[in-house]
């Protein structure tokens, strides 16, 4: 996934070309009415020449300066009706002559007068930030509206004690608030139990929510980060851009903890990840299908410390539909 810079350079660039296509189209239409309207270029050099003159006159002094300011007003004003009459007479919008920019708020720039990025901009992001996600995951079905709580059972589960569809709705509102607040500055998340659970489902939909808002956010399971992560340490050209991702993106997502290959470096950077996140205040959120003791087993014990006391637990309860489906049968 692209960095925060790259995407943002996108943006600017998506809007240099909006704006150089609304300039060019505009030039466009000037030449096209003046062809076929030579009234058309009289006005126009009105317009000009009055806003020339006024620009003179405004730093003027004296009695006679508001007359002759008035007066080139209502000579601009006539020659402006005077072009959109000319236009809608001859079947044009009144407007045809306006830069046709994509966003008229900021004509393309992405900022506003005070100073404030313009809503335009921001969607242009989030846009570019959710077409990331889906180029490397299947985002479709993976919404929190998709999130049937129908697969869960309504009978006290006797292992854990609770009732699974209850337990996991409460899940369901939990991760929904969680991703309409979410910020740089979340809380992390581990959400734990068997797989087919639905745990995959919600970080998806966590991400694409955090995505949409205009955030950055890194999503794969354990396998892919810590291949990327590999191949950047063993390759030979000493980059760091893809730890650098992983460390520095506004929501880290390692899904399925556990099904990286085993070996010192995973465990080390598994470490490396969880524990500069947690020191810069930076939410990530993890998945995994192993008990607490299956990560003691595997992981140091600093790495299953801070998960079970920085982050906020979530376990996964019900049966696996595949599960279901062999009972029923
Ligand atoms: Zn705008």
């Amino acid at each position: 996934m692209k960095q925060k810079q790259e995407l943002y350079r996108l943006a600017a660039k998506e809007l240099a070309d909006r704006r150089r296509h609304a300039e060019e189209e505009y030039a466009r239409r000037v030449e096209q009415i003046s062809r076929q309207m030579p009234e058309y270029a009289l006005c126009r050099h009105t317009l000009i020449g009055t806003r020339d003159r006024l620009s003179q006159i405004i730093l003027q002094s004296g009695e006679k300066r508001e007359k002759a300011i008035a007066a080139l007003r209502a000579e601009n004003t006539a020659a402006q009706e005077k072009i959109n009459r000319l236009l809608t007479d001859h079947g044009y919008p009144a407007d045809y002559l306006e830069t046709p920019y994509t966003c008229p708020i900021c004509r393309d720039t992405g900022m506003l007068a005070n100073g404030r990025v313009c809503a335009c901009l921001k969607k242009l992001q989030s846009d570019l930030m959710l077409s990331e996600l889906a180029k490397a995951h299947v985002l479709q079905g993976c919404g929190f509206g998709d999130f049937s709580l129908s697969y869960y059972p309504t009978q006290t589960d006797r292992e854990t004690g609770v009732v699974p569809a209850d337990h996991m709705g409460q899940i369901l509102d939990f991760c929904r608030h969680y991703a309409d607040g979410f910020s740089p500055r979340s809380d992390s998340l581990l959400f734990l139990g068997k797989t087919g659970l639905g745990k995959t489902h919600l970080s998806l939909a966590i991400a694409q929510e955090a995505a949409k808002n205009g955030y950055l956010v890194q999503y794969g399971t354990a396998q892919e980060h810590l291949r990327q992560l590999e191949r950047e340490h063993f390759s030979r050209e000493q980059s760091t851009d893809t730890l650098d991702g992983l460390l520095d993106c506004d929501l880290l997502i390692i899904d399925d903890l556990g099904s990286e290959f085993p070996s010192s470096f995973t465990t080390a950077m598994i470490y490396q990840l969880i524990d500069t996140r947690l020191a810069h205040g930076k939410p990530t959120i993890i998945s995994t299908n192993l008990s607490w003791q299956e990560l003691e087993e595997r992981y140091a014990q600093r790495v299953v410390s801070r998960l079970s006391s920085s982050y906020i637990n979530l376990r996964f309860v019900g049966q696996d539909i595949r599960q279901q489906k062999r009972f029923d049968g």
